[in-house]
């Protein structure tokens, strides 16, 4: 039997662990309904409970490398702690890693939730055959990572790939992180509420005003239901989110010219509703992307009206495939591939 590790996911509304073997087989999945809310001290005794179940478990199948543990927020990747977090009381000067190396009595490793869903994708998702790719996670935000020859580019702070703040509207709308205009203001699902909240606000939008007070669970998701009925007023908050997102791909695209740009997270099944827009954007805003899109059908304005389509290799801009499990998987590579 091949050795295995654990992947954990220590996401916002559940924490998930995961037994996965070397040669990349989910061996077992566990899901523990215990929220990072629920404090460190908790949250860390649950997961540590758990990793215990599974090694025990497991004990006779192989050798238990380590852990990966994919965190919401900002880490200090050499002291294996998390920085200050709004979201995270109590877990920053705290050496949760250390802890949970101390506890399981195995090399632990903590890396960002953006970071680890990438290196999942990589593993074995969309990435399989690119060397070089990003990924792009809509969800409640906007996570960013990058993946140079199968590794995470942390850059000189480990903050590399914060795409969801990248500057989208010179003069837009406030955002959590002090700047205006960030790229997760417009293209993530808390986006998606809040532009159809404007359009209910405005009076031009009577479908989504039954909508939103019909629905009390008023979300993209029922946005993006009354986009797909052919609703102009949703449908237009989806063009807005495809040309913020082709604005922020064309950028993604001209300074780093990957062979595979990687979209995941919740909001990526709306692709339908923003997907030709962003495309749209990406062809007449990048000049690398308009000479190597994989084809030349589409629109002859901007940058692809300037430069023919000449690569050879094509720049791959491309849905995730793992879902939610890619943190789980990149989170479980991490100790397999030390
Ligand atoms: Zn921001």
């Amino acid at each position: 039997m091949p050795d295995y590790s654990i992947g954990v996911d220590m996401g916002g509304t559940n924490l998930r662990i995961a037994a996965i073997s070397t040669d990349g087989q989910l061996l077992e999945k566990i899901t523990l309904g215990v929220k990072v809310a629920m404090g460190r001290d908790y949250v860390i005794g649950e997961m540590c409970d758990a990793i215990h179940r599974l090694t025990e478990q497991y004990r006779g199948t192989g050798r238990f490398v380590g852990a990966g543990i994919g965190v919401p927020g900002i880490i200090d990747m050499e002291r294996g702690m998390m920085r200050k977090s709004a979201n995270l009381p109590g877990w920053s000067d705290y050496p949760v890693r250390d802890e949970i190396e101390r506890r399981l009595g195995a090399k632990v490793f903590l890396d960002n939730d953006a970071n680890v869903a990438a290196l999942g994708e990589k593993w074995l998702g969309a990435g399989r055959d690119a060397d070089n790719m990003a990924m792009i996670t809509l969800g409640t935000g906007i996570g960013g990572a990058i993946v140079l020859n199968g590794k995470v580019f942390y850059g000189m702070s480990g903050m590399a790939g914060e795409f969801g703040h990248v500057t989208v509207v010179p003069d837009g709308v406030p955002c959590g992180c002090g700047n205006r205009g960030c790229a997760e203001r417009y293209a993530s699902a808390t986006a998606v509420v809040r532009m159809a909240r404007e359009a209910i606000e405005s009076g031009q939008a009577p479908e989504l005003a039954k909508a939103a007070s019909s629905d009390a669970e008023f979300s993209a998701k029922s946005i993006y239901n009354l986009a797909l009925q052919g609703d102009a007023a949703a449908q237009r908050i989806f063009e807005r989110f495809g040309e913020v997102l082709g604005i922020l791909l064309a950028d993604l695209v001209n300074i780093l010219d990957l062979d595979m740009f990687v979209i995941g997270g919740g909001v990526v099944s709306a692709w339908d509703a923003f997907a030709p827009r962003m495309f749209s954007e990406l062809r007449e805003r990048s000049l690398v992307y308009a000479a190597s899109a994989p084809d030349d059908a589409m629109i002859k304005k901007g940058a692809s009206a300037q430069i023919a389509n000449y690569t050879k290799k094509k720049t791959i801009i491309t849905q995730a495939l793992l879902g939610s499990d890619a943190g789980l998987y990149g989170a479980a590579r991490i100790p397999a591939s030390q």
